[in-house]
């Protein structure tokens, strides 16, 4: 089946088709990669970490035309898609010098002439299976490090995000990347899962490692389960951002602007409700509805808050979830909801609408713990505003729908920040600061509904690529067995001073 990637700022626009693969041709994949993978490992890793380097250097050198294609093909605006190319060649960086590292432990042994040590293994060959949202800095933290620790992998990028995998994966065989050992497949969800069965079944991959829904994450916890397997499942998230009384208001307006409508709401870490303290309630609210009705929303190769949705798919998912406000709710943030159209127009809109799949921003007030928006993930322009009287009930907001990617809380006060941070449960904590921006080399990922506990990047991500093996070498020429031929020195238990 051949599949057209469009431009969703101008549908009419074709950015790239290919065929979707099927079942087979993922099988084979994992073959190729399964077969490359040893021969990978036997490259020393300082080796691996140089290529790594290379490839980011042409990452570099290719950032602007990258980042062009990305907007071109998934919408987000000019200035995210530069900042995420320059992701992938921060990850790049931190890998370069972790090909030199990659410790292992010498360890004491309790027998004589005996010692122990500690080395990380590669677990082999790879499935990594990627969102669109963030077609090359989300799909980096996995291929990089995996790469580095001496993996194979099959990738298998969203379907709408094609164009962009395709030339990152020529980036890193540019890079020196041998072909076998990165594959890409494009192809359709229910595909991937067939064919994932099918590889799990016949032990041609060692480990999966999945971004997007909690839905399919699910699926493939499942039975990735089965096959006693545990994957790296980084999933959605209903992040909430707290703004305490003493909070400076117009940081928490610029950053809820940013986290609850940037990228479209179409990020795992966007904002899902904004919850203000009763005292400042009023100022609060009337300072974010005005910024979100003053952003300039419409042309992503320009500047504006956010372009379209990603196709008109995400569009469509868009309008349905705004049948979850509920008559106890108040609208507000644009002059209509759901597609911006020449009909249903928009106040500060740069661009043709009808071109594209573009939706207004929905501030949606009023947001109690019974409602359904309150329990789902939008993943579109579409954000909660709440009131609470004091940090407990924040906390219990932040926490009691069961995701836990990303929280943020607004305050100057110390013992605010310290409550908040040992009770929220999410993997990941801002300060006055946004609930999304990540770095290349601190640990990303959630817990609860949002992923399995695994993590990303830095130091932290090697665990998921690599498996400790363990190594003791008795050079003592007798059997000495552990635990019975103890060296133990006498000692005198009576001893008093
Ligand atoms: P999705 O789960 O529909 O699709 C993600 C990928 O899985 C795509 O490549 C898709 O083709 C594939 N897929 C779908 N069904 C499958 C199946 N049965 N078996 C195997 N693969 C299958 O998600 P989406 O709508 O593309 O992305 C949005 C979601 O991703 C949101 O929930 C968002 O929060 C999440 N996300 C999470 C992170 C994170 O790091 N935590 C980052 C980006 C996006």
């Amino acid at each position: 089946m051949t599949y057209l990637s469009q431009n969703p700022a101008n549908f009419s626009e074709t950015v790239a088709s290919f065929q979707l693969a099927s079942v087979n041709d993922i099988v084979k994949a994992a073959e190729v990669a399964s077969a490359a993978q040893r021969e990978w490992a036997a490259v020393p890793a300082p080796a691996r970490g140089r290529v790594l380097a290379q490839v980011g250097r042409l990452f570099e050198a290719n950032k602007e035309s990258l980042a062009a294609l990305m907007t071109k093909e998934i919408g987000k605006t000019y200035a995210e898609s530069l900042g995420e190319v320059q992701e992938v060649i921060d990850t790049c960086d931190f890998f370069l010098g972790e090909g030199r590292r990659l410790y292992g432990q010498t360890v004491p042994s309790e027998m004589p002439n005996k010692q122990l040590f500690t080395f990380r293994m590669p677990v082999g060959t790879t499935m990594i299976i990627t969102a669109a949202n963030f077609p090359a800095a989300v799909p980096s933290w996995y291929l990089v490090p995996a790469l580095l620790t001496g993996n194979s992998i099959v990738w298998k990028p969203a379907e709408t995000a094609g164009a962009v995998a395709t030339a990152m994966a020529n980036i890193f065989r540019a890079g020196g990347v041998p072909q076998g050992v990165l594959d890409v497949v494009i192809a359709d969800g229910a595909t991937t899962g067939a064919a994932l069965n099918e590889v799990l079944e016949r032990g041609l991959i060692q480990k999966v490692g999945f971004t997007g829904s909690t839905e399919v994450g699910r699926k493939i916890g499942e039975l990735c389960g089965r096959h006693l397997q545990s994957p790296c499942l980084e999933l959605g998230g209903k992040n909430p951002m707290i703004v305490m009384p003493d909070a400076t208001i117009d940081l928490v307006v610029e950053g809820a602007l940013f986290a609850g409508f940037g990228t479209a709401g179409q990020r795992c870490t966007s904002m899902g409700t904004l919850w203000v303290h009763e005292k400042i309630y009023d100022q609060v609210k009337n300072a974010w509805v005005s910024a979100v009705e003053n952003a300039i929303i419409g042309d992503p190769t320009k500047a504006v808050l956010y372009g379209p949705m990603i196709s008109e798919a995400y569009l469509n998912t868009h309008e349905k979830n705004l049948e979850m406000v509920q008559s106890n709710h108040k609208v507000l943030g644009s002059t209509g909801t759901g597609r911006i159209t020449a009909k249903n127009p928009r106040n500060n809109f740069l661009g043709d609408p009808d071109k594209g799949y573009f939706a207004h921003p929905t501030i949606v007030e009023g947001i109690v713990k019974n409602d359904a928006l309150y329990h789902t993930e939008t993943f579109g322009p579409l954000v909660g505003l709440g009131k609470f009287s004091d940090l407990d009930e924040a906390i219990d907001l932040a926490n009691a729908h069961g995701y836990g990617l990303s929280s943020a809380i607004y305050t100057n006060d110390p013992k605010n920040v310290w409550k908040f941070r040992e009770q929220v449960s999410s993997g990941m904590v801002s300060i006055n600061n946004s609930t999304s921006g990540a770095e290349a080399h601190l640990p990303f990922g959630g817990n609860g509904k949002s992923g399995n506990g695994s993590r990303q990047s830095g130091i932290w991500v090697l665990d998921q690529f690599t498996r400790w093996q363990s190594v003791n070498w008795d050079y003592s020429g007798r059997l000495q067995k552990a635990q019975m031929d103890i060296m133990e020195l006498p000692y005198d238990p009576d001893f008093r001073l």
